[in-house]
């Protein structure tokens, strides 16, 4: 009888990935065709953006990224709107631009092979924005940092 089992192997991806997203290619993107085009960033309220935000610990669901690291976030449907997605809390998750305009409006079995591609472990990072979407928003949280922002 086989008393050993083989160790399971355990796979951690990398934290980091690079997206081949020049800075200023997203940004230019990002003013010219936002996917909700006409709406800027009125489609959402800013103190639920915030809230969002603050729910997702202010980091890129995707690659972990934080704004404190100069990183500009911003919020991305999980599900896209072009395929059906809502503006739902629970379809939104923190994205740094660069993540954000990498997946565009991929769907997410797209953007998981896109990551798979460049050494992410998607299994993770699925079970990861799961949590992260059924996570309660504090609201209160996201008004103050709204008023903040404003009054900044
Ligand atoms: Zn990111």
């Amino acid at each position: 009888m086989e008393k050993h089992p083989p160790p399971k192997k355990t796979t951690v991806g990398p934290k980091k990935f690079s997206i081949p997203v020049c800075g200023s290619i997203s940004l230019l993107c990002m003013a010219n065709g936002t996917r909700k085009a006409g709406q800027g960033s009125k489609w959402i309220r800013p103190s639920t953006r915030q809230a969002i935000y603050h729910r997702d610990g202010f980091c890129c669901a995707y690659c972990g990224e934080a704004a404190e690291h100069g990183h500009v976030l911003t919020l991305d449907h999980v599900q896209a709107c072009e395929l059906g997605g809502t503006n739902d809390p629970s379809n939104l998750v923190t994205a740094c631009l660069s993540c954000n305009s990498a997946k565009r409006d991929l769907s997410m079995r797209d953007w998981f092979a896109l990551l798979r591609d460049k050494g992410v472990d998607t299994t993770k990072l699925s079970a990861k924005i799961r949590r992260a979407v059924r996570r309660p928003l504090d609201r209160a949280e996201g008004r103050r940092l709204a008023r903040i922002r404003k009054s900044a």
